[in-house]
């Protein structure tokens, strides 16, 4: 009889050591591309993979970020304005690959319209409403149809002076994209990383041995949350159940704004007029199986707005918008 309790800490130990084994579970967040991003990963693999990851999107951060003088970008605007500028393959494939996302949004995501968000100054310092002029001098700067590519070159030129590029609407889908690569040749079969935003899903959760009896499973879905536009960060307004490996991407007007005589002036720009995009909408998110694709989706679904999301949501596998008065349409869902 007194060996009972041995025996019983004996398998609760046992219990214990599987419970763990199971759950390996290794998160880490740090900030970058200017803002919060969170990799969880399971499994042998995931400290190491996790930390590949995270040098990875600082590599990243380094090459895309218009706004760091030492970027690729950024020697791209210095100097595409005079000449052809030859680009890394990477940075060349992001280009063309951009422009193909304008093209099937009709142009409202553009990675042109630096000179116009640039007047803005959103996330600086110095926010302000520019002056129509300003705005309508500045769009004709723009245009995704002004960037010249040279593909037996990989070189990139602007067909009118004083044009910039900006990735920010894709660097971070494309993070993602690059994320989800590591992490899978590492063997890391189960995994959610958000980058502000733009969450990726590998795999399932694995769940702890009491819970996996419970349920009678190893494992279960992810599950995403849509974070509601008027509430303090966190609380959601929707929940997506990952059955796949998907990107769930939200671009938002809730975020990145300043406020001028009551007045709220967002980040997104709606291409055709030069102003933050007024299509009624606070939030949009798509659901895809490619973040590039899911980043710049998400951004043109923003400018476009509920009425002609069509040719948007044809092509992502979901789409759930929510509107000014905090009302959630569902486009898609199996
Ligand atoms: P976030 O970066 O907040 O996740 P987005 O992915 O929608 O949001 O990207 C918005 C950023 O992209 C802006 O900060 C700006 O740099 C750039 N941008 C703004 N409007 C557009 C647009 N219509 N098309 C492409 N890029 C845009
Ligand atoms: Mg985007």
């Amino acid at each position: 009889m007194k060996y009972i309790k041995y025996i019983l800490a004996a398998i609760l130990l046992v219990v214990a050591v599987l419970g763990a084994s199971l759950d390996f579970k290794v998160q880490k967040t740090e900030f970058m591309m200017d803002t919060v991003i969170t990799a969880v990963a399971y499994g042998k693999n995931a400290n190491s993979a996790i930390n590949e990851v995270f040098d990875e999107i600082k590599r990243l951060d380094n090459l895309l970020n218009c706004h760091n003088a030492n970027s690729e970008i950024s020697k791209i605007n210095y100097e595409a304005s005079d000449h052809y500028v030859k680009t890394t393959d990477e940075v060349f494939a992001l280009l063309k690959e951009t422009v193909k996302l304008s093209q099937l949004t009709d142009g409202a995501f553009d990675i042109t319209l630096k000179p116009v968000s640039e007047l803005w100054g959103i996330g600086t310092d110095y926010p302000r409403v520019p002056d129509k002029s300003e705005i309508e001098a500045a769009l004709l700067k723009t245009g995704y149809y002004n960037l010249e590519l040279n593909e037996e070159e990989k070189s990139v030129h602007f067909k009118v002076p004083g044009m910039a590029i900006d990735l920010g609407a894709v660097a971070k889908g494309y993070a993602a994209d690059r994320a989800v690569d590591i992490l899978k040749e590492n063997d890391v079969k189960n995994a959610v990383l958000d980058l502000g935003g733009n969450v990726a899903v590998i795999g399932k959760k694995p769940l702890k041995l009491f819970e996996a009896i419970k349920r009678g499973s190893f494992n279960k879905p992810f599950v995403i949350g849509i974070q509601n536009p008027d509430a303090p960060r966190g609380e959601l307004i929707k929940t997506v159940t990952a059955n796949e490996d998907i990107f769930v991407i939200t671009s938002g007007s809730y975020e990145r704004f300043f406020t001028e005589n009551g007045v709220r002036y967002h980040h997104i720009i709606d291409p055709k007029t030069g102003m933050p995009a007024q299509s009624g909408l606070k939030s949009a998110t798509v659901i895809t199986k490619n973040g590039v694709l899911g980043d710049a989706l998400s951004t043109a679904a923003f400018v476009i707005g509920e009425e002609k999301i069509k040719g948007i949501s044809d092509l992502c596998l979901r789409v759930i918008l929510t509107d000014s008065a905090l009302n959630v349409t569902d486009i898609g869902k199996e």
